[in-house]
């Protein structure tokens, strides 16, 4: 006989008899994986699901005081943090950014060109450099404006503005700084600067470009910067007034900012123009006394 329409369901796949005959069992949709999450338990019938909703739910994860990798982003935060005449900054949390395999072996593969490249220019040139052996990989700060309560009381979920549908990642920016980067990455507009995204070599620093976004609505005074690592690779270094390097020699992966005099070298700002350059690691969420009042 016939099989009802409910039959050829998905649902129904797991139902069919293994003794079924050969032309019965072709009627009947090939059984999938199941690709449960290992955070929650949710299962999902796609591998490419699964990833979506791992990216966006188990997004990040707080470091306990307990956590070594705290303690490190603690300490590369408040070290670069008073230098200068800043209040006291007190820091509520800092989560650990989960990315998606997919996006760490886009990084990955980023800096493995660049330093391929990077290592034929230097063979040419007669001399190792740094961006040769590692892609000139540096960890740096990246301020962006937190409109959400990203990490508090053990949420690990990006806010709803990362919500699929906004495929670049634009409107998500706009909305929540910090999860749009986490969700979409880096993307040209993020920093809205035209040298690329911003980088910037102290948390100090990283505030003050950030200042003019102010608070975020969502929990007044609390603030938030990106700890990331960067593949600088070949610098363009502007200490000259405007005229071009007489040693360096394009192509360059990163622009190096104009306050070349400040506290932290001539790297106290970097621009990077390819955003897969970038990938966050972490997310350090603080409070300076002057918001407080
Ligand atoms: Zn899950
Ligand atoms: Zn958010």
């Amino acid at each position: 006989g016939t099989l009802p329409p409910s039959a050829a369901s998905p649902a129904a796949t797991s139902a069919a008899p293994s003794t079924s005959s050969p032309s019965q069992v072709r009627r009947y949709p090939r059984p999938r994986e199941l690709c449960p999450c290992s955070q929650c338990g949710e299962v999902f019938t796609k591998a490419d699901s699964l990833e979506q909703h791992q990216a966006v739910r188990h997004a990040v994860s707080e470091l306990g005081p307990e956590d070594s990798g705290r303690n490190i982003v603690e300490i590369i935060f408040k070290s670069s943090w008073q230098k200068r005449d800043r209040p006291i900054c007190h820091i509520d949390r800092i989560l650990k950014v989960r990315n998606p395999p997919r996006t760490v072996a886009r990084f990955e593969a980023y800096r493995d060109a660049v330093r391929a490249r990077c290592r034929a220019d230097a063979a040419g040139a007669g001399g190792a450099t740094r961006a040769a052996a590692d892609g000139n990989e540096l960890l740096r700060f990246h301020p962006a404006a937190l409109a959400c309560e990203l990490g508090a009381d053990g949420s690990t979920s990006l806010c709803a503005s990362c919500d699929d549908g906004d495929a670049d990642g634009k409107s998500a920016a706009a909305a929540c700084g910090v999860c749009a980067a986490i969700r979409h990455g880096f993307a040209p507009w993020a920093g809205a600067h035209p040298l690329g995204v911003r980088t910037t070599a102290s948390s100090g620093r990283a505030h003050d470009v950030c200042g003019a976004e102010g608070p975020s609505a969502a929990a007044p005074g609390w603030r938030a910067m990106l700890v990331c690592r960067v593949i600088a690779g070949q610098v363009r270094r502007r200490d000259g007034d405007g005229e071009e390097g007489k040693e360096e020699a394009g192509p360059f992966d990163s622009v190096a900012g104009d306050d070349a005099g400040g506290a932290y070298g001539v790297l106290e700002e970097l621009f990077v123009a390819n955003p897969r350059a970038i990938l966050p690691c972490f997310v350090v969420v603080y409070r300076v006394d002057v918001d407080a009042q």
